[in-house]
Parts: structure tokens; sequence; C-alpha cells
């Protein structure tokens, strides 16, 4: 059996049949055009292959990884334009050695409006004049809110016009850098990243605590913006808010243009799905669309897994999509989503986010920060689960259900009348979601 087939094999353990059946099941093994550190799918069309890219490629890569003990790219393309673009993924990828830019995160695949404009703006100007205007530029938003498109829609700009561009995200960086320490080979790892023209970095937010790469990282930083070279960065929140960050590294990602991306809002989600939908060919009418803009709160990712579900449902069930079949299809995705939350999923992610204890939300302190964070993790508990107020009480310590009732009623006040709050609470309730 060849190793394509084994780790589909392994993955066939790890998922539902129904998955494996539906969509594994379709991918073919290019023997042939695979190397030791780039593995060849085809997929029959674009939805299988974009699910399963959302899905199971970092598990496909994972597996290569502990079978072959050397880290693979997974590629999955469709069968008709497969090989054109694998060789030139292969030529791409000895060019920029680290995981490849996705070709659909482009500038005309990205709708703007308001929430996005500012960063979009900044992205553009910076891929029309690599290294002059913002360097380094800095984009931070929530989960699934286009940081990644954005910046690898820069990062093909760049690769188009031959340049050399790395793509990676914090974290494929720190193993990377790990690899090449215990291997003692240091030397080789500085000369790949500074001999790029242009290093995008993706959820720099991993860097906070890890000082050693932090060290690393400004070295690399320092030589590539000294000869002018191109940087652009993503994170979750503000440089300033990053807690761990070293000093000079903080300041350093302010010295270009820190840009931010907010949630969108309707007219731009609804954009989205419709441009969506056409690239996955997924046929909708204008109701359906505004329909999934509405129900999805902000994190765009889930568009595309419920253009996917849509797609194969009303294939395997032989019916066309309408508002009521796409109702009940996205009614059993948020059932399905929410059904995995626990109180205490909820009330770690509060307090992670919030930089305190989860302990210190269930105790009795009255101090400040700690009853902003309690309240926030009462209130996202009581909307994403299914507990009652009792149920509730007694896990956050208090008296009865009427200490509940009555913090949920300062709360609703406080969404009504602070905005940041609001804020605070959507961007939280994306990441409870996003992350289950
Ligand atoms: P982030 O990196 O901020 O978590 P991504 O860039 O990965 O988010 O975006 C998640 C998904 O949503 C991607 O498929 C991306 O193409 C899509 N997306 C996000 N914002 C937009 C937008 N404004 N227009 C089109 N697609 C978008
Ligand atoms: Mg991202």
């Amino acid at each position: 059996m060849n190793i394509g087939l084994e780790v589909l094999k392994s993955l066939k353990e790890e998922i539902t049949e129904v998955e494996y059946n539906r969509y594994i099941k379709q991918l073919t093994y290019d023997e042939q055009k695979s190397t030791s550190d780039l593995a060849v799918f085809y997929a029959p069309n674009a939805l299988v292959s974009n699910w399963i890219k959302s899905k199971f490629k970092k598990k496909i890569e994972h597996l290569f990884e502990i079978k072959t003990g050397s880290r693979v790219s997974v590629s999955i393309s469709l069968k008709a334009e497969a090989s054109k673009s694998i060789d030139k993924k292969i030529v791409e990828q000895k060019k920029s050695v680290q995981s490849l830019l996705n070709p659909s995160h482009t500038f005309d695949n990205f709708m703007v409006g308001g929430s996005n404009q500012f960063a979009y703006a900044a992205v553009k100007s910076v891929s029309e004049k690599a290294g002059q205007v913002y360097n380094p530029l800095f984009i931070y938003g929530g989960v699934g809110l286009g940081k990644t498109h954005l910046m690898q829609a820069a990062g093909n700009v760049f690769q188009n016009q031959g340049k050399v561009v790395i793509y990676i995200t914090l974290e494929q960086f720190l193993n990377d850098f790990t690899r090449h320490l215990r291997n003692k080979t240091m030397e080789r790892f500085r000369e790949k990243y500074r001999k790029c023209d242009v290093l995008l970095v993706d959820d720099i937010q991993f860097l906070s605590t890890k000082e050693m790469l932090q060290e690393e990282f400004f070295h690399t930083f320092e030589a590539l913006r000294g000869v002018g070279k191109q940087i652009i960065l993503t994170a979750d929140k503000h440089p300033k808010k990053i807690a761990g960050l070293e000093e000079r590294l903080q300041s350093r990602f302010e010295w270009g243009l820190v840009a931010d991306i907010q949630p969108p809002e309707l007219e731009t989600k609804i954009a989205i799905v419709e441009s969506k939908s056409k690239i996955n060919k997924v046929k909708l009418n204008k109701e359906i669309i505004n329909y999934i803009a509405t129900v999805i709160e902000s994190n765009v990712r889930e568009i595309e897994g419920i253009l996917a579900k849509l797609h194969a449902y009303s294939q395997l069930m032989h019916v066309d999509i309408d508002l009521e079949f796409t109702k009940n299809v996205l009614k059993d995705q948020m059932q399905e989503k929410r059904k995995n939350l626990t109180l205490e999923g909820i009330t770690e992610t509060v307090a992670k986010d919030l930089n305190i204890k989860p302990s210190e939300i269930k105790s009795k302190s009255r101090s400040k920060n700690i009853v902003y964070a309690r309240r926030i993790a009462i209130y996202l508990c009581r909307d994403l689960t299914q507990n009652t107020m009792p149920q509730l009480a007694q896990y956050f310590g208090m008296k009865d259900h009427t200490a509940i009732s009555h913090t949920l009623k300062k709360i609703n006040e406080l969404m009504e009348n602070d905005e940041d709050f609001k804020v605070k609470i959507e961007e939280l309730t994306n990441k409870i979601t996003s992350t289950s």
C-alpha cells in the first residue's frame, strides 16, 4: 500500500463513517507527482476539495508527519486542472518553502464594507508598493474576519511578480524553529527567513510567552526590515494587548501601520455569501442568501461549511435548495455546534481572553474586572447552552436563581447602552462557537 492510501486509512479511524464515505473516499492519491515533502491528491469537484481542505487537511498533514517523520504539505486539486497546477505548485513550493498561498485568496474575491475597508486599503497599498509604504503592516481582528485572506491576497500579488514569499503561521514558525534548534541547524533557519522578499506571519499573538522565539523573531524582523523587505503580520488583538510580548517587538509592530478588521455588517455578509456561492457553484436565490447572512454571526468561515452542507444534502436527497430546506440544514448545524459547549469551556475561554483565572470568575470577588468577566461568562453560558438559571447559579457559586436573573437583567442593560460591552460579547461568542 502506498503512503497516501495508508494515511487515508488511518484517517478513517479518526472521523465518522459518513464523513469518510462522503468526502475522503472520493480522493485519489498521485504517487508519481508526490515528493517527500508534497503529497498530491485529487478531488472530483470544488466542493469536496474545499470541504476536505477546510476540515481534514491539517489532520492529513499531521498523519503524514507521523508516518514519515517529516513535514509534508498536502495539495488537493481538481482532476481537470490537476497536472497543470501541480507542476506550478511544485515550482512554487521550491520557491516559497513554507505552506502554500491559497490562490483563491485574492483582492477580487474579497468583499469590502465598512467593517474591513481600512484593512483592505492598507493591504492593497502595500501590495502595490512592497516595503515602501507601511512596514510592517499589522492587521488585527477576531476569528474568521478575513485577516488570512487579505494577507494572502497581497502574497499572491507578490508571488505573481516573481518575489520570494514566505507565508507561515506563528505555530509553523515555532515548529520550524524548534526543529532547527534541535538539529543544530539554526544557520539554515536564519538563511531561509532572511533571504525572502516578503514575510507574512499569521496569528502572531502566539508569540506571547515564547521568549526564545521572540528573540529570534526580533532578529529576523530587523534583518528584513533593514533592507526594505515587506513584512505583514496578523493577530487577534492590537500589539499593545498581546500579553507577554517584549516591549521592543511591540513597538516595532506599530512602526508601520496597525489596521483593524471589525465583524462584517449585514450588507457585507450578504455580498460574501453571494460571492462564495458563485465561487462554489451553489445556486441560491436572493431570499436564501439574505437568510444565511442574517443567521451566521460574524465568523465568515462558517459560510463555506454551510454552502458545502447545503449542496451535499440537496444532492443526496434530490431536492432543490429552497428556504425551508436551508432553514432545516442550518438549524441542525447550530444545534450541532452548540451541543458541545460546556459551562467549563465557556468560562475558560472568557477567563483566558480577559487574562484572569477561571476560578476567579467563580469566586465571590467583587473587584471590577472580575465582576465584568463574571457577567460576560454568565451571559454567554445562558445564551449558548441549555442550562437553567438554578444550574447556572450553582455553577457560578451564587445563592439562587434570582441572583442569576438579576445579573442577566444588568447585562441586558449593558448590551443596550455600552457598545464596547456588546462588541466584547460578540467577539467572545464568535470565538467560542468557532473553536468548538
Ligand atoms: P481570519 O484569518 O481572520 O480568521 P480568514 O481570512 O481565514 O479569517 O477568513 C475566513 C474565511 O472567510 C475565508 O474563507 C475567507 O475567504 C472568507 N472571508 C472573510 N472575509 C471575507 C470577505 N470580506 N470577502 C470574502 N471572503 C471573506
Ligand atoms: Mg487566519
